[in-house]
């Protein structure tokens, strides 16, 4: 799953060149960086290998989604729809617009349900945010077509699908804008980083602009510089930017052992009758972060996410948590902000608290999500593959 694992000497020799020169900033200081320039090559590796236009690295995957949805020009009043399995992020970055995060069901593919969007589509709609959750793909080409239909924007949230592709492309680079995340426990880690990819000239050069205060980043002097509009201060340090370029370096590694790891992970689990998998619209795009697997009921769900907690085998019951799925928001069901909203924003809210959300319990109750780890030995995930099916044969058996 997670970059982090493989920590070593790469990271600490780009690291070193940061160190070396003390020059932790990512613009200017021409004359004493020794011309190391981390989070600029970091952004070049990425739009070279994802053949997009452009990438801006932030300090976040929060503040990526943040970039994203100012540079293009969205904010009060704009609805955006998301779904309601997905890290809160995704929503707190719409609220912080000024716009209205509309939560609609998710699918067997764990992404948002295109029949569910297409309802969901009003006059104020000007975004759709799919989310590739857990290493794979929402139903993009419905998603990419609904857009184009009602002339609405398409913001992918790939921040846990670093490296995914759908139908040879990069997740992330499909929509008008992506978003990734390098949090510290993401395919890839810059510590805290994130990156917001586009093809759009306007798009980017906003984005650019935004996430550092507005500099239009024109000649050498940055005193000089000129603020065409409005920023805010989203940039990445050139430490974490160090750690990333030798992540990144590592991504071809990281997605390998990834897919090697869950191939037979998933097919010891095939073999037991019972388990149904996670629709992935395009299996070899997968990035293989992690593997869902469907219950027939909730109460078997819990039972095989329990049998497999006992025996060791790390697993998420989202049904269940906090942080990725709507039951759990509280905070948002009841908009616990610690300033006000605005009146008119609070208004056009739709009530969180009220909203049936039946289909997308119905999948989420009957979900487990393995974590795959780039750690596991041969025999180890031989091991573990054989724990995996006879633990979850026996509690679907009763036992
Ligand atoms: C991690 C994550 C984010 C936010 O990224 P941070 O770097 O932690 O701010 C946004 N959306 C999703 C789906 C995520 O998993």
């Amino acid at each position: 799953m997670p970059g982090y694992e493989l920590w070593g000497d790469e990271e600490k020799k780009h690291l070193n060149d940061v160190i070396e020169s003390g020059i932790l900033m990512r613009y200017n200081f021409e004359s004493v960086r020794n011309n190391h320039w981390k989070a600029k090559e970091f952004e070049q590796a990425i739009q070279k290998r994802m053949k997009v236009n452009h990438v801006q690295l932030t300090s976040s995957g929060t503040t990526a989604l943040l970039t994203a949805l100012n540079a293009a020009g969205v904010g009060a009043g704009d609805e955006v729809i998301l779904p309601t399995f997905t890290f809160v992020a995704s929503f707190e970055a719409v609220l912080s617009v000024g716009a209205i995060p509309v939560l609609v069901d998710i699918d067997d593919t764990l992404t948002l349900d295109p029949l569910a969007v297409e309802k969901a589509i009003s006059p104020r709609t000007k975004v759709i945010m799919p989310v590739h959750m857990c290493g794979a793909m929402a139903d993009i080409t419905k998603l990419k077509e609904l857009a184009k239909k009602y002339n609405l924007l398409l913001i992918e949230d790939a921040c846990q699908s670093f490296g995914g592709t759908y139908k040879g492309k990069y997740l992330g680079t499909i929509g008008d804008l992506g978003c990734f995340s390098f949090d510290f426990v993401k395919t890839i880690t810059c510590g805290e980083g994130g990156a917001v990819l586009t093809n759009n000239d306007e798009y980017y050069l906003n984005s650019n602009q935004y996430t550092d205060h507005g500099h239009d980043h024109i000649g050498t002097n940055r005193g000089a510089e000129n603020h065409p509009n409005l920023g805010l201060n989203y940039r990445i340090s050139e430490l974490n930017a160090a750690v990333g370029l030798a992540q990144f370096e590592k991504l071809d590694k990281i997605l390998s052992v990834q897919r090697k790891n869950k191939k037979i992970l998933k097919d010891a689990l095939k073999e037991v009758e019972g388990v149904e998998f996670r629709r992935i619209p395009d299996e070899t795009g997968d990035n293989a972060s992690f593997l869902s697997i469907f219950l027939s009921t909730k109460e078997l769900a819990k039972n095989v996410s329990q049998a497999l907690n006992s025996k060791g085998i790390a697993n998420a019951y989202w049904f269940d948590n906090n942080w990725h799925y709507i039951r759990k928001w509280d905070h948002l069901k009841l908009l616990k902000t610690l300033a006000p909203l605005y009146k008119e924003h609070k208004e056009l809210l739709p009530n969180y608290a009220n909203a049936d959300y039946s289909r997308s319990d119905a999948i989420m109750s009957r979900t487990v999500t393995i974590p795959i780890s780039l750690l596991w030995t041969d025999e180890k995930l031989t091991q573990k593959a054989d724990i995996i099916k006879e633990t979850v044969s026996k509690a679907l058996a009763g036992k």
